[in-house]
Order: C-alpha cells, then structure tokens, then sequence
C-alpha cells in the first residue's frame, strides 16, 4: 500500500502559525485515512517551531532560492528562521524516503508546504508564483507534490505508484 504524505495543518491538526487548522474535508482524503496511507507532517513544528508562532515569509525569492542559500526565510519581526525552514523540510524528506512515499499533498500559499505559490516577502498578503522550501526540497527529490485543490490528480499519482515506474531509483539530495 503506497502511502501519501499530508500538510498536518489539512488534516485538522492545529500546528498552523496561528494556531489553526485548515481541516480539508474531503472523501479522498478519508478514505486514504481508512487505508492507512497517510502519513502526517507539519515541516515548521517538526524543526521545533512554537505554536502559535510569527508568521514567516521567502524574502525575495521561492524555496527553491532557499535551499541554494541565495535568500532567507524571515518572520514579520526580521527574525531569520531558515535554518528552521531547512531542518523542517529535511524532516519531510526524511519521512519520505522512511516511508517511500512518492506523492505528497501539502498546503497551498505556505512558505514551506506552498507548490503553485507562495507569499512575497513583503507580508502585503500578495502571492507570487513558486514553491516552498519543503516542496522544492522533496520535487527536487522526484516526490510528486500537490496542494490541497488537486486532490483527484494526487489520488490519480496515487493509484499509478508503482505501475507508473515514478521514481524508482530516487537518489535523496538533502
Ligand atoms: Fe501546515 Fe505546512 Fe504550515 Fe505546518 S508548515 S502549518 S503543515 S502549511
């Protein structure tokens, strides 16, 4: 039974940096939980992150210039939590590759679990287009990652593990 990493903030838990969930109510979902395929991760918490705890954004750039050590994470207070940022998004792989998980749905916007985009820097609310530091570590490592609005293609990855051949001879770059 191939197993799915989820965002635990999606899965109802309150890890978010407010203190919330983003329960995702959804039949697909439920019946992965009925499998037992999930398994759950909050990157931020699992680096040691409080809850509630300042919000955070990508300065001037996406995960991917995070993980290259071009840009930094910042809290709203200036704090530089990328160090945090990092240590969460190997904790994610870690999980991954323990569990040989291959796709991942994870939170949408978040400037860890974020895949279509993320917030700028600026804590003006505006999104720019780019992924998380968690996303692009595992991508970068060939997991399939999807936000919680493609939950039919992320069942679709799901169901085509291992006849699909995804992945097969995944080296981790951590
Ligand atoms: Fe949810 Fe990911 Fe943020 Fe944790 S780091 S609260 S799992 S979006």
């Amino acid at each position: 039974m191939k197993k799915v990493l989820i965002s635990a903030c999606l899965l109802g838990e309150k890890v978010r940096y407010d203190g919330n969930s983003l329960l995702e109510s959804s039949d697909i979902i439920q019946r992965w939980v009925e499998e037992g395929r999930v398994v759950s991760v909050c990157p931020e918490v699992s680096a040691g992150m409080s809850i509630p705890r300042a919000p955070a954004e990508i300065s001037g750039g996406v995960g991917s210039d995070v993980l290259s050590g071009k840009v930094s994470v910042l809290e709203d207070n200036g704090r530089d939590v990328t160090h945090l940022f990092l240590s969460g998004a190997r904790n994610a792989l870690a999980l991954c590759l323990e569990n040989e998980i291959e796709v991942a749905v994870l939170t949408d916007f978040s400037p860890s679990c974020g895949s279509s985009s993320i917030y700028n820097g600026d804590f003006s609310g505006t999104r720019t287009k780019g992924a998380g530091v968690t996303t692009a570590l595992l991508m970068s490592n060939g997991i399939k990652v999807f936000s919680q609005y493609q939950l039919k293609e992320a069942n679709k990855a799901l169901q085509c593990v291992p006849a699909c051949g995804l992945h097969r001879t995944r080296v981790a770059r951590r």
